[in-house]
């Protein structure tokens, strides 16, 4: 299956929910390296992955954000 084309800010949706208590599929994409970092819109926590594993993780981009939605609770 073709990765969706993504970058920093796009609000994404994975094939898999955070395990948190909201069981969000949304994210928002806060940094794009050599790792990628995913803020759950759910909780508000912040994953970390490599980039092959966030290509088989995302599912589609839902929206184009130009800043962050929420505040990261941690450091991103
Ligand atoms: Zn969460």
């Amino acid at each position: 299956m073709e990765t969706p084309a993504y970058e920093l800010y796009d609000e994404v949706e994975m094939k898999k929910p955070h395990p948190c208590f909201r069981r969000s599929k949304r994210f928002q994409i806060v940094r794009v390296g050599a790792d990628i970092k995913i803020l759950c819109l759910g909780c508000g926590a912040v994953l970390m992955m490599d980039r092959d594993h966030f290509n088989q993780r995302i599912k589609k981009v839902v929206a184009k954000h130009e800043a962050p939605i929420v505040p990261s609770k941690e450091n991103a």
